[in-house]
């Protein structure tokens, strides 16, 4: 998951357009469907309610919190910003952990550190050719698929800052085809990622025929699984509804991945989210980022992971902060994010133990960090070290030739 200005249009009168996408051409008619959602009927549900009702101008934030509006308009002008009452409800003071991550921020300008793209997901930095727009494939039998650009928040420490929130890029009819397309003529996918921005930020019904579609790819290949990316039940836990689940569960296997980061996101109402999907079957798993001032502390850490573990959200990787142009006020280094993962080993539930991974810049995959729990090896001896950093010997076997 991971992101442009009030110019980019998310007042409410263009938020119609975020939770639609034209039908694919496979599903039933030829017609194109570009309806608009109404949001002047009554119906309207809580979640498009609080995104309507988000904060995405510089005036609004700056007035909110006492800020220079012309500095925020600055930052918003280049990276967009959209805070819903839910999220920003969560607020309890001026730069705490939630403020941080989703109230611009001046620093986000000053950054002279990092690119637009480190992990070359753009097709024009990957290094496989033919590969469509919406798609990295870069591992052999799985990959990503961008289905929106467009996030209930736009989070300012984002990976895909260079394009979340921009209309100009949300994904087109055709490119969301061409994308079937390989994924058809690629035998060896058999995981498709669905990412964004954030995939729930379709509506149910333009998300199911996505799901469909691909579970008609996927469920004939040997070990099929479709794979969900949202940070919503963070963010816009509404977003969840006991509808939305029992479309999900009807194209089994699916997993979530979510994206907490601090526990104060552990909420009744992300509870309740997370309990209406583990009851739909549909296995869950977090993804944090180490960002300073917010989570970048053994006990925060700890926290939350043993928070996620109650919500029955496994703890599955943790990200060292990739080198983004506008987010170098959020890195920590590599020695902060080893010493957490020691405080986590062995102190906690082992399930509460997330990987901790750094996702190489130029587009390498995520590579996994340790401590080093080998203190040294000799012939028929290996020298280790436990959690508490007490040694301890094993006797090695030399393998058979
Ligand atoms: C993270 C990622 C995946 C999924 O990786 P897993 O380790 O299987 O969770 C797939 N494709 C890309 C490009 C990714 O960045
Ligand atoms: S939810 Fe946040 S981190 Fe994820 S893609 Fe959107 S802006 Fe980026």
């Amino acid at each position: 998951m991971n992101h442009k200005e009030n110019g980019c249009g998310f007042g409410a009168s263009q938020a119609g357009d975020i939770v639609n996408i034209e039908e694919p051409p496979s599903c039933s008619a030829r017609r194109t469907r570009t309806r608009i959602l109404n949001w002047s009927v009554a119906a309207e549900s809580e979640w498009k309610r609080l995104l309507r009702e988000s904060l995405t101008g510089a005036e609004s934030i700056a007035a909110r919190f006492g800020l220079d509006p012309a500095l925020i308009k600055a930052v918003i002008r280049q990276y967009p910003a959209r805070v819903n009452p839910y999220y920003l409800s969560l607020i309890r003071e001026k730069n705490d952990p939630i403020y941080r991550q989703c109230i611009p921020d001046p620093a986000e300008l000053d950054d002279a550190g990092g690119t637009a793209d480190p992990l070359c997901e753009e097709p024009e930095n990957q290094a496989r050719p033919g590969v469509p727009s919406l798609l990295t494939h870069r591992y052999p039998d799985r990959l990503l698929f961008r289905i929106s650009n467009q996030c209930a928040m736009y989070c300012r420490f984002c990976t895909r800052k260079r394009k979340v929130g921009d209309p100009g890029k949300q994904p087109t009819r055709d490119a969301i085809e061409e994308a079937f397309r390989y994924i058809e003529n690629t035998p060896a996918i058999r995981d498709v990622v669905l990412s964004g921005g954030d995939s729930l930020l379709l509506d149910d019904a333009p998300l199911e025929r996505i799901i469909r579609r691909l579970w008609n790819i996927l469920s004939s290949r040997p070990a099929g699984i479709i794979r969900l990316g949202s940070r919503l039940p963070v963010v816009l836990p509404q977003r969840v509804t006991p509808e939305l689940c029992a479309m999900l569960k009807r194209y089994h296997p699916v997993y979530l991945n979510t994206h907490f980061n601090h526990p104060a996101e552990l909420t009744a109402e992300s509870r309740r989210a997370c309990t209406l999907l583990a009851d739909a079957g549909i296995p869950l798993g977090n993804q944090s980022v180490l960002l300073k001032g917010v989570n970048d502390d053994p006990a925060v850490m700890k926290e939350l992971v043993q928070g996620l573990l109650s919500m029955r959200v496994r703890p599955y990787y943790l990200y060292q902060a990739d080198p983004v142009k506008g987010t170098s006020h959020f890195r920590t280094s590599v020695d902060r994010g080893l010493e957490i993962y020691r405080a986590l080993r062995g102190h906690t539930s082992g399930l509460a133990v997330p990987t901790y991974v750094i996702d190489a810049p130029g587009g390498g995959g995520k590579i996994p960090l340790l401590p080093d729990y080998i203190k040294a090896k000799y012939p028929g001896r290996v020298i280790l070290r436990n959690y508490e950093d007490k040694e301890f010997v094993y006797p090695d076997t030399a393998d058979y030739k």
